[in-house]
């Protein structure tokens, strides 16, 4: 009777004019990131400290690591929009990370490959199906659906910013495994938390196996839904592979985006106009995504080496730079989730395709201002940090303004009964965008002095204050390597952004 009362109570309310299954999402995000960036922050020294692995190898790892977690939202969407549901997948999705954070705590190669492997398959389960369940909370056309993604993000992102604190102060105070534990058990709090959703009814008759008779199908005298357990972990061997052989990851970068074409084409082919031409959107968000992560991810890369290098840090060492970023979306996911609604009834709220051009262009001009630093830096190539926070505060708003965004138009844009599948192609964003933030990031090493300038030499020169003529020693030629890679990555956004601007009224079309 109780339990009757209570679910009727959960499912008839709003809280802070969202529905309520929002927050148990936000909650079970919020602990997924919890053990997702939890572990990521462990995993370079992990690499180097405790398995010995050469720098150039763990790089190497961490690369295919980070780019894998993106590809298999594809599958993991899918599968979910055809067989069994997103409930169905987000348990499993949850459960396998659980397991891959576990298992790290074993300190041998042969279960860092697996462990790895199992998350990147857990991660397809889990993170497309949730982030599609949050735009399955709103009817069709819901203005505060960009907010409520916003609200989501922030869940991400108080997850990815509290747990590097936690999991590597346990890891370094009491043994790597304490700290790998501590991502497992937040991704149990995570799956008890979208549990426990489900238990008081929040969700109502959402995210259930799609058609019973598919799910019921037998294959091989089991159930074709039931099979999926199986063949989740029977693939995960395969991502093993592709990690220890990391050097051919541009090959796999090559058949994902062959894969991704072909079936685009044929979906192309089989739905209706409008459908077609909001497919079309869909290519252009996630190419203009791609460019969009390619760049920002060197914030974890070649923007804390500049840090650790060359910027006068005063208070916080260069591995917590990477804290910045979060801390500024938990403070802004609030008030920009609050402008968007509030534009939306002033009916100025501008479109996707304009928010994009902005995110764009600010993430360019937050690189610029790290590229502008070099005009102030000390006689030991050192930069004040006020840009290293300025820069970030310009790029965070910039990610608001297109990573919970893109997320929210996915679901508009995609042709009916595949939404998850269209999310896993937003995430393969990430995946193209690690791939080439790596080839960017390597830029920042190759730096040489050259005796004429080329035009884009001086841009760069006027933008740092810094040429490459001649260095006067090791510490600027080093700056130059960065301040340069940012300045121009910087203005190449800029000039993205300005152009994704203005041939918005013609993506709009695309939209309706
Ligand atoms: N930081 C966000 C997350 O972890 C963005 C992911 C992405 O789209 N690349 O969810």
């Amino acid at each position: 009777m109780e339990t009757t009362i209570l679910v009727e109570k959960e499912t008839s309310n709003t809280y802070l004019g969202h529905p309520k299954g929002l927050f148990y999402l936000f909650f079970a995000e919020l602990w997924e990131r919890f053990s997702f960036y939890g572990m990521k922050a462990l995993l370079m020294l992990y690499m180097t400290q405790k398995l010995i692995f050469s720098d150039h190898n763990a790089f190497g790892v961490f690369a295919a690591y980070m780019s894998l977690v993106y590809v298999t939202p594809l599958f993991g969407g899918m599968i979910a929009d055809k067989i069994i549901g997103y409930r169905k997948a987000i348990m499993l999705g949850g459960v396998l990370m659980a397991i891959g954070h576990f298992l790290l705590s074993f300190e041998t190669p042969i279960f860092f490959y697996a462990s790895l492997a199992i998350i990147i398959v857990g991660n397809g389960f889990f993170k497309p199906n949730i982030s599609s369940f949050v735009g399955l909370l709103y009817p069709v056309g819901d203005k505060r659906r960009d907010s409520g993604f916003t609200i989501f993000y922030l869940g991400v992102n108080v997850g990815g910013a509290i747990a590097p604190l936690i999991c590597s102060w346990l890891a370094i105070s009491y043994g790597w495994h304490y700290g790998f534990a501590m991502a497992g058990i937040g991704m149990l709090f995570g799956l008890f938390m979208f549990y426990r959703g489900m238990k008081v009814g929040v969700f109502g008759e959402k995210g259930k196996i799609p058609k019973k008779e598919v799910y019921n199908q037998k294959r091989f005298g089991i159930k074709q839904g039931k099979l999926i357990n199986i063949l989740s972990f029977l693939v995960v061997p395969i991502f093993a592979v592709l990690i220890v052989f990391h050097q051919y990851e541009h090959y796999l970068v090559g058949i994902v985006f062959l894969l991704i074409a072909t079936i685009l084409f044929f979906i192309y082919r089989k739905v209706s106009k409008e459908e077609k031409r909001r497919l079309l959107a869909v290519v252009y968000f996630v190419l203009l995504g791609s460019l969009f992560w390619a760049i920002f991810e060197q914030a974890g890369s070649s923007v804390t080496l500049f840090a650790s290098r060359n910027v006068n840090l005063i208070g916080i060492n260069a591995a917590q730079t990477n804290s910045i970023n979060s801390g500024f979306i938990m403070l802004l996911a609030i008030p920009f989730s609050w402008l968007w609604t509030y534009l939306d009834r002033k009916k100025i709220n501008p479109n996707a395709a304009v928010k994009f051009g902005i995110g764009m262009f600010l993430l360019g001009l937050g690189f610029l201002i790290f590229g502008i630093s070099g005009h102030f830096s000390d006689a030991f190539a050192r930069t004040p940090m006020i840009f290293l926070f300025i820069g970030y505060f310009v790029l965070t708003v910039g990610e608001l303004f297109l990573s919970p965004i893109g997320l929210s138009k996915m679901e508009a844009l995609s042709p009916a009964k595949m939404v998850a599948f269209i999310i896993g192609i937003w995430y393969s964003a990430s995946f193209f965008g690690h791939f080439f933030a790596g080839k960017i990031a390597q830029l920042t090493t190759k730096v040489e002095t050259s005796s004429e300038s080329s035009w884009l030499d001086s841009i760069v020169h006027f933008f740092t204050g810094i040429s490459n003529e001649n260095f006067l020693n090791e510490n600027f030629q080093q700056l130059y390597g960065y301040v340069s890679t940012f300045a121009s990555f910087g203005l190449l956004s800029i000039v993205i952004g300005i152009v994704a601007i203005l041939i918005s009224p013609w993506i709009k079309k695309l939209m309706v």
